[in-house]
């Protein structure tokens, strides 16, 4: 719990929200302000700013919710398709400090892009450079 999260609010009850899933660990609630109809948002009930702050369980929670929330959203508003995304970290375009996963149903002609569409200006790497990107992750992956 963060004193002045708007998420950790909905979640103790005192910010209201238009929930449609919760359990002891995740909640699932309407966006306030949808990208499309059926809009929602999937949080940890912990506190976590960051995506790689979570601890397993509070993370496989929160991917098993929007994967199983995921075709119910969908279903609801007649979707075509969903994005599934998370904007993790201030220069990502996260907003609200508390993780939280995105699904954005979508409709043919929506007009609408792909998550490619994040990006506009794309970076012209040689094949050394990918090479020490790819040998970068390896190194720094904890796993
Ligand atoms: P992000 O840019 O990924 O941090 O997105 C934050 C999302 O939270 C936005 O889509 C907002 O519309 C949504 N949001 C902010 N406050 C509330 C709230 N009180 N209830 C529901 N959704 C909210
Ligand atoms: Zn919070």
């Amino acid at each position: 719990m963060s004193e002045d999260c708007i998420f950790c609010g909905i979640v103790d009850g005192e910010v209201p929200s238009r929930t449609v899933y919760e359990d002891e660990n995740v909640q699932a609630f309407l966006d306030a302000t949808p990208l499309s109809r059926g809009h929602t948002l999937v949080i940890p009930k912990n506190h976590h700013e960051r995506v790689a702050d979570m601890p397993d369980g509070d993370r496989d929670a929160v991917f098993e919710a929007l994967g199983r929330l995921g075709p119910a959203v969908e279903a609801a508003v007649d979707a075509d398709g969903l994005n599934v995304g998370m904007n993790d970290g201030e220069a990502a375009g996260q907003e609200v400090p508390h993780v939280h996963g995105h699904l954005v149903p979508r409709f043919e002609g929506d007009g609408g892009g792909a998550v490619h569409s994040i990006v506009r200006t794309l970076p012209d790497l040689s094949e050394d450079e990918l090479d020490d990107i790819a040998d970068a992750i390896v190194t720094n992956d904890q796993g």
